[in-house]
């Protein structure tokens, strides 16, 4: 076993964290078609590498990693598929990333390897273990800082988690590289990463306990922007506004009745502001047991305040859409935030999905028209109505139907 086999394997916890089969891929790919700096750097190599390859540098490990890692970036671009990857990708990372250290390993001195199979099996699965506890605790964490981002923004209407995305591909693609090359200069990289989202966790997680105080009445940590407390039913002095985004403000709600439903369209219980899991519109809040829409009433007035936004959004959309070409995206993520959104986190993804998919191709005639001049102030307006239409139908049917 080499010092610079090890080092690999520690520092490749940094792109593993990030994707599973990019990295994996990359590195079999300079195993197998730069042998010759490889084996400067890992020290004496074997032969084995550049005359016959093994198998994990072999032509259908190359061709799977390579499918594979195809796939993965093409299925990290979509935030539905996305979410339900988060979901597997944490066991699949630590179990690839073991792999490939374990590839990296038998590439090299094979003639070693063989004469001491016992000890150097020993001796490998000892750091491979390592590398895959590695792996899951900076995936974890990782998926920790994103699942903050996606909290507040479930559908990415933003675009920050896509475009985060691309980096994060980028850093699967590029680490391997970077770690054969300058390993130290990689492993201080990784350090720095996972440095900065310990932080980041640490500043999440202070930062919703800031948003918590203790009940008056029973001392539980309630929600600062609850009516209620979870617990004990005790009504709040002044709940807190909350942001845009979803988060407590200082300052206290103006009003309690509007209140309730800015909390339910960020996707929080109504009464205890708990986070709601699913995407469904008859769910059960899992504090307070609050059955969210279950009054129809509530769902009706829910209802009605969005379609008191369309308006406005309309109007909006029409000044954005004037703007040749600039004003399109802010446009439709305008839109998107304050029309479809208090709607769309409760639609089912599989739901979404195809929804989406219907419009989009009506979608995609509108956005070639949007240059023209006046003319395009048409086409943000037509898609933020059609959008609306079609998620607003979708969901009340929902309401009247799933229960
Ligand atoms: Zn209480
Ligand atoms: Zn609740």
């Amino acid at each position: 076993m080499h010092l610079y086999t090890l080092i690999f394997g520690a520092g490749s916890v940094g792109p593993f964290a990030s994707r599973a089969f990019v990295p994996a891929f990359i590195t079999a790919m300079m195993m197998r078609f730069t042998p010759q700096y490889v084996s400067s750097i890992f020290g004496d190599m074997a032969a084995s590498a550049s005359s016959a390859p093994g198998w994990f540098t072999s032509d259908a490990s190359l061709i799977i990693f390579g499918l594979l890692a195809a796939l993965e970036i093409a299925a990290t671009k979509n935030q539905d598929i996305r979410a339900v990857f988060q979901e597997i990708d944490k066991y699949i990372k630590p179990i690839v990333a073991i792999i490939t250290y374990m590839g990296v390993v038998s590439t090299q001195d094979i003639g070693f390897i063989e004469q001491a199979t016992q000890q150097a099996g020993l001796a490998d699965s000892l750091p491979a273990l390592m590398i895959g506890v590695g792996v899951y605790w900076l995936g974890t964490l990782r998926g920790g800082v994103l699942g903050v981002l996606f909290d507040a923004d479930e559908d990415d209407d933003i675009g920050v988690q896509g475009l985060l995305s691309w980096a994060e591909d980028i850093w699967a693609l590029c680490g391997p590289i970077l770690l054969l090359i300058f390993p130290i200069v990689m492993l201080i990289l990784v350090g720095i990463v996972a440095a900065v989202l310990v932080l980041a966790r640490k500043r999440a997680e202070a930062k919703e306990e800031l948003s918590k105080t203790p009940c008056t009445n029973c001392g539980e940590k309630i929600y600062n922007a609850a009516i209620q407390c979870f617990a004990c039913n005790t009504p709040t002095a002044s709940p807190s506004e909350i942001s845009f985004l979803g988060r407590s403000l200082d300052e206290p709600t103006p009003d309690l009745k509007a209140h309730s439903y800015k909390l339910v369209e960020k996707k929080r219980c109504p009464i205890c502001a708990t986070r709601f899991e699913k995407r469904a519109v008859h769910q059960q809040c899992a504090a307070c047991g609050h059955e969210l829409f279950k009054n129809p009433d509530f769902a009706n007035a829910y209802l009605a305040q969005n379609d008191a936004r369309l308006p406005i959004v309309l109007i909006i959309s029409t000044l954005f859409s004037l703007i040749p070409v600039v004003g399109l995206i802010p446009g439709i993520i305008f839109y998107r935030m304050t029309l479809i959104a208090p709607l769309r986190k409760y639609i089912p993804r599989s739901r979404a999905i195809l929804m989406r998919w219907g419009v989009r191709i009506l979608f995609f005639f509108l956005v070639m028209f949007q240059w023209f001049p006046l003319a395009g102030g048409l086409v943000v307006p037509i898609m933020a109505f059609v959008n609306y239409t079609v998620y607003r139908t979708a969901f009340k049917a929902m309401l009247d139907n799933d229960k």
